[in-house]
This record gives C-alpha cells, sequence and structure tokens, in this order.
C-alpha cells in the first residue's frame, strides 16, 4: 500500500476498548475486517433487503451483495488517495450490519414501534452490534473492534445519544471529522446503492429503459454507449451504462477530494479530523447524484410493487413487536425487565431477524 501521511494508520490507532496483544500476521484494521467477515450479523446479511424482499428473486442485490459492492468501490477509492484500505474495507463490510429485515420499510416500523424508548436508527444498531451484541469471545462483548473502524462505522448520530457513548461520539460533540477511510466509505455506499438500484429496477421490470431517459446523466451517457457499439441490446446498454457512469462517480469523487486535500494542505490525520469535510464530489456530479435519487425515490422506492412490501413490513413488524413485548418468554427474555430494557431487548432481537425468519416466525406466532 502507498500510504499518504495523512491515511489512516494501524500502527498509531486509537485502540481497542478492550487491550489485547496484537497480531502477528495482521494489522489491526485487517483483523477487525476478519471479525467482521466471521461474525453472525455479517453472515445474515445474505438474507436481508435492499429494495426487494429477499425470496422475490434470486437476482436481486442483498444487503451482503452491497456490502460486497461498497467494499470494492471504497478500496478503489482508498488505492488512488492513498488511503488505507483495509480499514475502508472493515468499515464497508460493517456498515450495514445494523439493518432491519425488509430495509428501509422495517427500519421505519421499528422506530415507530421504539418510539418511547429511544427510537431505532440502524447505524447506531451497527456500532450496538460490534460492541455489545456478537458474542462469540469469552474475553470481551462484541468484536472489539479499533476506534477508527468504529467511528467509521458510526457515520452519524444525535448529540443525545452521542453523549451515551463516549469517545466514540465525541467528534459529534466538538464537531470534528473522522478519518478519509471513514467519510470515503458514506459515497462508496450511495454510488453503489444508486447504481445497482437502477439495475435491479431494470430486472424486475419496474424500471424500463425508455423511463431512465429521464434522467439527463443517464440518457447522455446511454447515447455516447450506443454510438460506440450500435448493435448493443438494451440489457447490454444499461448495464454499459451503469459501469461508465459509476466509473465517472468514483474517478470525480478522487478528483474532488484530492483538490481539497491540496487547497486545505492536508498533512496529518489530525489536519483530517480539524478540517471541514474533506471527501466529495464536485458541484456537477453531486446535483447529477441528487437528480439520480430524485429518480429512484419516484420511479422505484414509490412503486405500488415496493409499496405493497412497505405495507407488509409494517404489519409483520409491528405484530412481532407487540406479541413479544407480552410473552417475552417466546424467546427466552425473562418478563422481570423493566419495560425499556425489555423493549431494548425486543428490538434487538427484531432487527437482527433476516426476512425469512421474521416473516416465519410472523406466521407462527402471531397469525394462530
Ligand atoms: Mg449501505
Amino acid at each position: 500500500m502507498n500510504l499518504k501521511p495523512f491515511a489512516a494508520d494501524p500502527q498509531k490507532s486509537f485502540g481497542r476498548q478492550f487491550k489485547e496483544a496484537p497480531s502477528t500476521l495482521r494489522n489491526d484494521f485487517q483483523r477487525d475486517r476478519d471479525r467482521i467477515i466471521h461474525s453472525g450479523a455479517f453472515r445474515r446479511l445474505e438474507y436481508k433487503t435492499q429494495v426487494f424482499v429477499n425470496h422475490e428473486g434470486d437476482m436481486f442485490r442483498t444487503r451482503l451483495t452491497h456490502s460486497l459492492e461498497v467494499a470494492q468501490i471504497a478500496r478503489g477509492i482508498s488505492r488512488t488517495l492513498g488511503l488505507h484500505e483495509d480499514l475502508a474495507e472493515a468499515v464497508s463490510l460493517a456498515h450495514d450490519l445494523g439493518h432491519t429485515p425488509f430495509g428501509h420499510a422495517g427500519q421505519t416500523a421499528l422506530n415507530q414501534c421504539m418510539k418511547e424508548y429511544g427510537g431505532f436508527e440502524h447505524n447506531l444498531q451497527s456500532l450496538r452490534i460490534v460492541d455489545v451484541l456478537e458474542n462469540d469471545y469469552v474475553d470481551f462483548k462484541g468484536l472489539n473492534l479499533t476506534f477508527e473502524t468504529r467511528e467509521g462505522i458510526l457515520k452519524h448520530c444525535s448529540n443525545k445519544n452521542a453523549r451515551k457513548l463516549g469517545e466514540v461520539g465525541e467528534r459529534f460533540i466538538q464537531k470534528t471529522q473522522p478519518s478519509l477511510e471513514a467519510q470515503l466509505v458514506n459515497f462508496a455506499d450511495e454510488i453503489a446503492y444508486n447504481h445497482h438500484d437502477i439495475d435491479d429496477g431494470f430486472r424486475s421490470g419496474l424500471l424500463t429503459f425508455d423511463q431512465l431517459q429521464a434522467v439527463p446523466f443517464f440518457k447522455e451517457i446511454a447515447l455516447k454507449v450506443k454510438s460506440d457499439s450500435p448493435s448493443i441490446n438494451d440489457r447490454q446498454c444499461m448495464r454499459a451504462t451503469i459501469r461508465r457512469m459509476m466509473n465517472i462517480f468514483v474517478m470525480d469523487l478522487c478528483h474532488e477530494s484530492q483538490l481539497r486535500i491540496d487547497k486545505k494542505n492536508v498533512n496529518t490525520i489530525d489536519d483530517v479530523r480539524n478540517e471541514g469535510t474533506i471527501i466529495a464530489l464536485s458541484t456537477d456530479l453531486t446535483k447529477k447524484q441528487q437528480s439520480l435519487k430524485q429518480f429512484l425515490r419516484e420511479a422505484l422506492y414509490l412503486h405500488p410493487r415496493v409499496q405493497a412490501m412497505t405495507d407488509n413490513a409494517h404489519e409483520v413488524i409491528n405484530a412481532l413487536f407487540k406479541k413479544l413485548m407480552q410473552k417475552p418468554a417466546l424467546i427466552n427474555i425473562d418478563e422481570k425487565h423493566s419495560q425499556h430494557d425489555l423493549a431494548q431487548l425486543v428490538s434487538d432481537y427484531i432487527a437482527g431477524m433476516t426476512d425469512r425468519f421474521a416473516l416465519q416466525t410472523f406466521k407462527k406466532l402471531c397469525q394462530d
């Protein structure tokens, strides 16, 4: 790795909450990545939805394939900017661990159920999984990851929650920035899902090639693809257009971020933490990204078939939450807990469910 002086450095890590002897073979960020990959929460991503319910078709992205795509994009950006690929990879692979079943619809439903008990937020839940809920180690709770991976996972946080989180919440109160590796994963995430949602939308038949002409950037690139290869069919043209668009976004992000690094004279990781946001798209590509997102919201996320799934998710999550609060013994939770603690345990249990397990449990417990 050709690291720049402002890259995160595992040798200078703020360390793990529980002190451990260093590994002889791996640096601390690689060790974090490996712990994430071997966790149960990571394996469950395979059966969790991004936009389409997991069992609707085998061709669509799941949270697992999404996380792999984010890691691949994030590593490429890291390499180009001279940042630490292993940290970017670890953060990417963990960034969606806290998602509920049934995508965003599941999160909205669980957040409503948890309203009186502090709410539910998938990003905080990702941190909670790696800090507390994974329980494979005898010496500590969670995965005992380095501070740098944990701060990368926590991409946003209210001041109220930040105060409860100790050192990893500090930056939200102090208004400082995380490492560049953490910053770039957020962009890799957006680049990945905007483009793969177009692809999945097209494969599912919910989006057509004609409809996508309403996005000027898509239209412009698709025209170029067609003029380069006049015999190309719609499906190949769609794939080629998506590839080119992603490439343009990634190149723009690297270029714009490098300009900011130079302009702000960033030389150390302390400079990174104290300067404003450094990883960014240019104004032009930011606008293009917004119009793409706007299109996806109207044409895909609010599509009646996707909405039907959303309604179903609300029903399933609400019924499960109600049932398990009434009868926690069904999942071996002691009834003597306070209502608040009980709600937290039930919420953790439901959030950890895969789409399929949530539906099975709903049928078993709520439809008899
Ligand atoms: Mg994501």
